[in-house]
């Protein structure tokens, strides 16, 4: 390993490279776990990254990278012989174009910096989620983030219309397209989308900005049935004009833990069924507001809803999200697991009634579990408690979860992807055919296997 690391130091300055026990120390953190990695390599450009590769590529030496390590699905655990490439260093807003509404960056910025600068140009960038202030752009494409304005704007993936990329053997992929059109040949950005860091190194991207949203409504509501809840859904999206930005629904089981914050009063009472976030983002605050407030009073007409309240201010809004946003109360539930699925939302009722009585019937004394998720989306989040932390357990869990996704038509990740955590489980949702693809395109690309190995396909 020396060798190696006497090559790599002469691509890099002084601090591009962190070795022993500095980089062990480093790569403690609650989402890499068992990272035991001791190269952590940090370069700021793609020529860098291209040099780098190229030294590990020729001695067979893995390679998994980091962007934020926000991850939830153990994509960037290092293991003891890997070289870790970070992109800490790679965070430069190198150019906005406001006539064409993109920005182009070095993967490594932060998702907020982004956000942010849009924001003061008056333009938007409509990825957002709970981890935005240390997730970077390159792992928001490499997991095709979704988050909380899906529903509006798109996962990671519509956000995205240029890339760059590196390639295993060090080749540089610049597919840096600025326009909305581009249909010369094969849209090759797509293939490294959601990639979690297996086929390619993203170094660089150009991001499609929107206008900035000067008007903002949200209201916290509250609904006794699940067929109500598609019910309002659908009348949210066609009466609020196309300004539908988030459609949040938490189960009360998630609800009564979530809005128990300290110094906060719950704006509604917990003990319903379901409440749902909406929230709706348009550019005619006065006239917004109103057909914004004239659909929660039809919704209550019509029975819809039963309860409602509506933010007066950006203080109040906070509060709002700040519930849907308190993963944390989840830890009243310890030991537990969290699960990101998808089906549609037709399938959600038999497929939660299927999963709890199996868990009941299993762990009729410890079972317990909140559910919540971007339900807009066809996006569930799952917190499941049985009252034990052993590894054989969690994989029976597991089992429960994923199995009955898989006649239903569902998938094991919406948006969280599947890193390490969800390989053995992938071929519930994928076809052999379409594993053997990904096995094919895998070995094209990275014939040694040094990208990220183990993750998502093993
Ligand atoms: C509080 C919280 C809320 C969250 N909410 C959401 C949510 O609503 N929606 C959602 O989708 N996710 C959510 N996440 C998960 C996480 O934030 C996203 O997956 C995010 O996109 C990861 O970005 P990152 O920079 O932290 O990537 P990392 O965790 O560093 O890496 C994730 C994967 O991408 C690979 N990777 C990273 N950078 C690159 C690169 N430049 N080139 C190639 N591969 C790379 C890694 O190898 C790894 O496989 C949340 C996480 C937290 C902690």
């Amino acid at each position: 390993m020396q060798e190696i690391i006497d090559s790599l130091s002469k691509v890099l300055d002084p601090g591009g490279l962190i070795v022993g026990e500095e980089a062990v120390e480093q790569q403690k953190s609650w989402s890499l776990g068992a990272s035991t990695a001791s190269v952590i390599v940090r370069p700021k450009t793609t020529q860098q990254v291209s040099e780098l590769l190229k030294i590990c590529h020729a001695a067979g030496v893995s390679v998994v990278t980091q962007g934020g390590k926000t991850g939830m699905v153990r994509g960037c655990v290092a293991a003891a012989g890997d070289v870790v490439l970070s992109l800490e260093r790679m965070t430069a807003i190198e150019s906005i174009d406001e006539l064409g509404r993109t920005m182009t960056v070095q993967a490594g910025a932060v998702l907020q910096t982004v956000q942010e600068r849009a924001e003061e140009l008056g333009l938007l960038f409509p990825l957002d989620l709970g981890a935005r202030g240390s997730a970077t752009i390159g792992g928001n494409i490499s997991t095709n983030a979704g988050g909380n304005r899906v529903i509006r704007y798109g996962m990671m993936r519509e956000l995205t219309l240029g890339l760059e990329v590196v390639l295993a053997d060090g080749t540089i992929i610049s597919s840096m397209n600025r326009m909305l059109k581009n249909n010369a040949g094969y849209d090759l950005k797509h293939l490294f989308i959601g990639s979690e860091g297996t086929l390619g190194v993203v170094t660089r991207a150009v991001l499609r900005l929107r206008s900035f949203m000067p008007s903002q409504n949200t209201a916290l509501v509250v609904v006794q049935e699940f067929e109500a809840l598609a019910g309002l859904l659908k009348s949210a999206d066609a009466g609020l004009g196309g300004r539908l930005s988030a459609y949040e629904v938490m189960w009360n089981s998630y609800y009564e833990k979530a809005s128990q914050r300290e110094g906060h009063k719950a704006p509604l009472e917990p003990g319903y069924p379901y409440y749902v976030l909406i929230e709706t983002l348009g550019s005619d605050q006065q006239g917004d507001a109103q057909s914004f407030e004239a659909f929660l009073e039809l919704a209550l007409e019509k029975e819809l809803i039963v309860d409602a309240v509506l933010a007066k201010s950006y203080a109040e809004r906070e509060n709002l999200w700040a519930i849907r946003d308190n993963i944390e109360s989840m830890l009243a539930l310890w030991p537990l697991s969290v699960f990101d699925i998808s089906l549609s939302i037709d399938q959600m009722p038999g497929y939660l009634d299927k999963i709890s009585a199996q868990f009941k019937a299993k762990w009729p004394d410890t079972f317990a579990q909140a559910v919540f998720g971007h339900l807009g989306d066809c996006n569930l989040h799952l917190v499941i408690s049985v009252g034990s932390e052993e590894p054989a357990v969690r994989q029976q869990v597991e089992e429960i979860v994923y199995s009955a996704l898989k006649s239903r038509g569902g998938s094991i990740s919406a948006e969280h992807g599947i890193g390490l955590e969800k390989r053995d489980y992938l071929r519930y949702s994928r076809s052999e055919a379409e594993i053997a693809l990904m096995r094919s395109l895998k070995s094209m690309l990275d014939p040694k296997g040094i990208l990220n190995p183990g993750k998502v396909l093993g």
